[in-house]
């Protein structure tokens, strides 16, 4: 899935690491001995914009050597990274399965997946720095390169708590740039583990250079680490005029605002200033734009067409809809069923009979036990935003085809937040639960009387992230290919658990700016394209030069 880079890892091209089996026995011990051993670093959300903007001087201070190292060695630093994280796997799964509620297969996908940008990013790298000839002409040589950008800041959301945030974060170092991370507050203690991992292995490739200092909050400058509220420490950090980049995932109203600051340039000097001091004049080291990387929220639909397979349909649409209690962002959240027979049509009844059955088998409850599939969701203030979206469908006569009971003893578990996951039938494009993202275990059901009509109604989101067609017939999944208009399509399957490299993972419209993560194209986003053109013609000849 990449290139192979000589002097790279094994040296052989990248691919995805493979999950773990959960139906050995003693892969499911050695986890669990794991799960019941690892503790979640305490982590205080407590840095102070001051402090933050001391991390900031220091990242800008610590850019230039660091944009000058080999872009090979920087790749290498990527590679003992993923290697740290592989030798420490589980124990990253059970912060996170501790920290953020994940089931023991959604926090091993989250590991693999931070370990896959690792990997794969360092491969992506390295060619982005050699010089590339453009062309072959007589008496001229031109090249193409990239160069770093400068500091970037990465934004990253709980619900990936490793993944998202190292994926981030590699791609920003592997160019460099120095980074400093600002982890969502709901998981600092897994964000610290990968910051110090981060740390580590630019200290063992580089232990002249930047070894970690005594604070050890951060390596050199080259990486910081930046717990602390987002409303305040966060968009002061966005609106550092020395922040080059900022790498954001998370909400649209909060990915809206970083655009926004973001586009104000570096001011320019006043004419006193500018003649006084030529720095002033130049607009200092830091006159640039901004660049913003900003991937935001999701309402997903999934069309169940007349010749869909509904034995994979159903299992599909219900890990879809509720894997990681529907915190995904690539989350089903729509169903639309085509029955020409009408909303209470055969076809439909059908699919929510058996989805409503089979979704009673899914067993809420402790996130650290092997046979959980709904763990808790995040926090008190997400419980009370996704039950009063469920009062809000049904005051607007939705109606709830079910809600599955919490049991006693995951209600009586401490600290822990739960819902189960919910069905609605009647659902039309007009209602609530039909237009804002819920994220959380909740799934609207629409009735289309046609595919096109389908297909009109799954467009008619502003956020365009991911779709899911489950079809037998050719002509209707070319035409989706044609006329679905999301980031990440999925025909005959999921619509979740987008693979690094295999499946590139990004939407546009309200879902966000930029290039897929995991693709091929991300990388550049983080660099400069530069050029240059010699007249190697040259005028007489000068051997003492
Ligand atoms: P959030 O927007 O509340 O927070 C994300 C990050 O932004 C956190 O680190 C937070 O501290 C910070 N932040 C908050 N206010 C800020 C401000 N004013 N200025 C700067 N930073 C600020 O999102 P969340 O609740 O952590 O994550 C859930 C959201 O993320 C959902 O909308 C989901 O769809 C989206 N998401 C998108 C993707 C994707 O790839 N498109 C992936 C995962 C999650």
């Amino acid at each position: 899935l990449s290139p192979a880079v000589v002097g790279l890892g094994d040296g052989r091209p990248f691919f995805n690491e493979s999950f773990r089996d959960f139906s050995f026995a003693d892969v499911r011990e050695r986890f669990a001995q794991v799960v019941a051993t690892a503790s979640v670093p305490r982590v205080a959300n407590d840095t102070s914009i001051a402090a933050a903007e001391r991390m900031v001087a220091d990242a800008a201070q610590a850019f230039e050597k660091w944009r000058n190292t080999d872009p090979l060695a920087r790749a290498r630093v990527l590679v003992r990274a993923a290697a740290s994280m592989r030798a420490r796997r589980d124990e990253l799964s059970s912060i996170m399965i501790k920290e953020a509620g994940k089931t023991w297969r959604e926090a091993d996908a989250d590991t693999c997946e931070a370990i896959d940008f690792c990997e794969f990013y360092a491969r992506l790298a390295v060619p982005l720095f050699q010089r590339d000839r453009i062309g072959r002409f007589i008496g001229e040589l031109d090249e193409q390169w990239y160069q770093a950008r400068g500091v970037a800041l990465v934004i990253s959301p709980w619900n990936f708590p490793l993944a998202i945030c190292c994926g981030m974060a590699a791609a920003a170092l592997v160019t460099g740039n120095t980074v400093i991370i600002k982890p969502a507050e709901q998981t600092p203690g897994i964000a610290r583990t990968l910051f110090d991992i981060l740390s580590d292995a630019i200290a063992a490739e580089f232990p002249k250079q930047f070894g970690r200092s005594s604070s050890g909050s951060s390596a050199s400058g080259v990486v910081s680490f930046c717990p602390a509220p987002g409303e305040t420490v966060g968009a002061a950090l966005v609106r550092d005029p020395r922040i080059a980049v900022v790498a954001f995932t998370g909400s649209r109203d909060v990915g809206c605002d970083i655009l926004h600051a973001s586009a104000a340039p570096t001011p320019f000097a006043s004419d006193a200033q500018a003649r006084t001091s030529f720095e002033a004049w130049a607009g200092g080291p830091h006159a640039h734009i901004k660049r913003v990387i900003c991937e935001m929220g999701g309402k997903n639909a999934l069309i169940v067409d007349t010749s869909a397979d509904l034995d994979e349909a159903v299992l599909a649409i219900r890990h879809s809809a509720f894997g990681f209690q529907g915190q995904k962002c690539s989350a089903c959240s729509r169903l639309i069923v085509v029955d020409a027979e009408g909303p209470k049509g055969p076809a439909i009844r059908n699919v929510i009979h058996r989805l409503v059955e089979s979704t009673r088998a899914l067993v809420v409850g402790d996130p650290a036990l092997p046979g959980t599939d709904i763990g808790p969701v995040i926090d008190a203030e997400a419980q009370a935003k996704i039950l009063s979206m469920v009062q809000r469908a049904k005051s607007e006569g939705c109606t709830l085809e079910l809600a599955l009971q919490v049991p006693p003893q995951a209600l009586a578990m401490p600290n822990k937040h739960f819902v189960g996951p919910h069905i609605f039938s009647g659902v039309r494009a007009e209602h609530s639960i039909a237009r804002e993202e819920i994220f959380g275990p909740v799934l609207a059901v629409m009735h289309a009387q046609s595919f096109d009509e389908a297909l009109a109604l799954a467009n008619a989101s502003p956020y365009k992230l991911t779709g899911g067609v489950f079809s037998r017939r050719p002509s209707h999944i070319e035409r989706a290919k044609r006329q679905f208009r999301v980031g990440n399509l999925y025909i005959n399957r999921g619509i979740t658990g987008a693979l690094v490299a295999r499946q590139p993972f990004g939407g546009f419209g309200m879902s966000g700016v930029g290039s897929k993560a995991g693709g091929r194209d991300y990388l550049l986003q983080f660099v400069e394209p530069r050029a240059s053109c010699e007249n190697t013609m040259r005028r007489g000849f000068s051997p003492e030069l």
